[in-house]
C-alpha cells in the first residue's frame, strides 16, 4: 500500500489535519524543532515526532531546508 519506497514517520492528528515527515529526506537538522512556537515537534534518532499543541501554523513546513514536511489532506 506504500506508495513510495520512502518510509513516511509520523504523527499527530490535530484539529484540522495532519503533518507528515519523509524520514528519508530528514536531515534531523533541528530546524523545524527550534521554528516551532508550540514546542510541538520532537526529535529523536530515528524519528520525528509532532505533539499535542500544533496549531496548523506551518512554519515547520516552511524552514525545513528539504522540503520533508506536509500536510495531510491539503488545509
Ligand atoms: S505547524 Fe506550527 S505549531 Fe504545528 S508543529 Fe509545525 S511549527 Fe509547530
Ligand atoms: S527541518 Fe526538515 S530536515 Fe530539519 S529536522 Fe525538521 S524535518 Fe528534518
Amino acid at each position: 500500500m506504500a506508495t513510495s519506497t520512502h518510509e513516511v514517520g509520523l504523527l499527530v492528528k490535530d484539529q484540522l489535519d495532519e503533518l507528515e515527515v519523509d524520514i528519508a529526506m530528514c536531515l534531523h537538522c533541528g530546524a523545524c524543532v527550534g521554528s516551532c512556537p508550540a514546542n510541538a515537534i520532537f526529535l529523536n534518532e530515528v524519528l520525528l515526532e509532532f505533539g499535542d499543541g500544533c496549531t496548523l501554523c506551518k512554519r515547520c513546513i516552511k524552514v525545513c531546508p528539504v522540503g520533508a514536511i506536509s500536510m495531510i489532506g491539503g488545509g
